[in-house]
């Protein structure tokens, strides 16, 4: 009998394993190293590409109880996990929409500005926390402005501030600190917050009440201290679509930039730029059948890559390959930030 259901889709040819395991581990790792502190977890941009879906339940059941998204409009994924009130706005309140939809929700807005200060009273208030610039120029109070009355009548939980160059033998990152305890001082607030993943490695002054991992969570190691302990959790493979040999002097891909020296045997890979494996990260990049490697010929394609099969000749279409993906090694080999490396995963991969 005919039937109205659209036909089920075939398995996709690509797919993204987040590995659950590997992620509590490094959120515990982190805490750990939090000292006395609590972290949290920057769940911001889909869990950094990740998933919000996968992530934040297994972050929860692990024991974190505060996540830090960008957008009013990353609430509603993460609310369906855990409390709203466990959720920090990082943009703040720039409208009255988002004013009455923090009421609403119960999430809780980062207040960047005495304006966003003076609104959110006016709107009844309530508890929220408060970021305060000490340098990095982007988000957030000015320290002179933390002990103004605006800021003083509020209910405070959480006083944050951020760091510019935590991943960096700076002395940025001492001048903040300082800047940062000074200003605490001045306000009443709960708990107080400072450090990202590499502030973490930063050493336990960096710490106070709450940290705010994001990049180390998902296997990103910002900062040499943290190489030996966090996991790596995400997995990309694709399944190779086509096999063909080719003669010497036939290039590969499009501008013709990898031109063959000998007879080869190569494969063309569902995996390309717009499931974010970039153009960058073509050249020097090597797939892995197995334990045998398949270094990529030429460009990266927007849907497809091609690499060499010399040392793995009886893969076959259908056969899964795996991209490489450990972030610290592929950010070094292609100049692509491990931030970035994370973010740009296309949406193909999540099935
Ligand atoms: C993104 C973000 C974090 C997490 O930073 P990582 O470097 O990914 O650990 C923490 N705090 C703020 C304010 C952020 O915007």
């Amino acid at each position: 009998m005919p039937s109205d259901a659209p036909p089920e889709a075939p398995p996709p040819t690509l797919r993204l394993t987040v590995d659950t395991q590997a992620l509590v581990d490094n959120w515990l790792a982190l805490d750990r190293l939090s000292g006395r502190a609590q972290a949290g977890a920057a769940v911001k941009a889909n869990a950094y590409g990740l998933g919000i879906e996968t992530c934040v339940p297994a972050l929860r059941d692990a024991g974190c109880d505060s996540f830090f998204v960008a957008h009013w409009s990353e609430v509603d994924a993460v609310m369906r996990h855990v409390p709203a009130a466990s959720i920090a706005v990082l943009h703040g309140l720039i409208n009255a929409a988002e004013i009455e939809y923090a009421k609403a929700t119960g999430a809780v807005p980062v207040l960047n500005s005495l304006e966003q200060a003076r609104a959110w009273r006016k709107a009844g208030g309530g508890r929220c926390h408060v970021m305060v610039d000490t340098g990095i120029n982007r988000l957030g109070l000015s320290p002179g402005e933390v002990g103004s009355a605006d800021i003083e009548s509020l209910d405070i939980d959480i006083l944050m501030s951020h760091l510019a160059c935590a991943d960096e033998d700076s002395p940025m990152n001492d001048r903040q600190l300082e800047l940062f305890r000074e200003t605490a001082r001045t306000v009443p607030h709960r708990r107080a917050s400072f450090a990202n993943s590499a502030g973490i490695a930063l050493g336990t002054d960096y710490a106070f009440d709450v940290t705010r991992p994001g990049l180390a969570l998902y296997g990103g190691v910002p900062r040499a201290e943290l190489a030996d302990r966090i996991r790596s959790v995400a997995r990309v493979e694709a399944a190779i679509l086509q096999v063909r040999d080719i003669e010497a002097g036939a290039s590969v891909g499009y501008n013709a930039k990898f031109t063959a020296h000998e007879a080869m045997r190569i494969a063309t890979v569902s995996l390309g730029y717009a499931d974010g494996f970039l153009r960058a990260r073509g050249p020097g990049a090597v797939f892995m059948a197995g334990d045998k490697p398949c270094p990529v010929l030429g460009r990266v394609s927007m849907d497809m890559v091609v690499v060499d099969l010399a040392q793995a000749r009886d893969l076959a279409p259908g056969d899964w390959i795996e991209a490489p993906f450990s972030l610290p090694h592929a950010a070094r080999q292609s100049s692509v930030s491990q931030y970035e490396l994370l973010t740009t995963i296309g949406n193909r991969l999540r099935g």
